[in-house]
């Protein structure tokens, strides 16, 4: 299993592609607590609640929270909160999406 990605959205860089371009220097979090929009690993519940909703607050008024999203969203991002979703928002997001693609057959219920 791969490490977890512990950067801040708006420093991952490497991640970028040059169709990209330069939102991430517009973004809101730029100087942000990292630990704001990352999980720790024994993080749970209410804990996890509180620190996503201080990232969306971070994330709403953020000038190019399209563009982060959409990266988020293409790379398949497993982790932290980019472009105002979390990662349960886009996990959900992924299978409402596969749902949708299912085979008619798959739905048809079989004696
Ligand atoms: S939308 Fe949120 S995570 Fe993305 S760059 Fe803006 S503040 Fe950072």
């Amino acid at each position: 299993m791969s490490e977890p990605i512990r950067e801040c959205p708006s420093t991952r860089r490497e991640a970028l592609t040059p169709d990209s371009g330069d939102w991430w220097a517009r973004a809101a979090c730029r100087d942000a607590e990292l630990a704001v929009f990352f999980s720790p690993d024994d993080e749970r519940g209410h804990a996890r609640d509180r620190r996503e909703a201080q990232a969306l607050q971070i994330c709403m008024p953020c000038p190019v929270l399209v563009q982060c999203r959409d990266h988020a969203l293409a790379v398949g991002e497993p982790y932290g909160v980019w472009g105002g979703m979390t990662e349960g928002d886009r996990r959900k997001r992924t299978r409402r999406l596969r749902g949708q693609r299912r085979p008619l057959e798959s739905c048809v219920r079989t004696p």
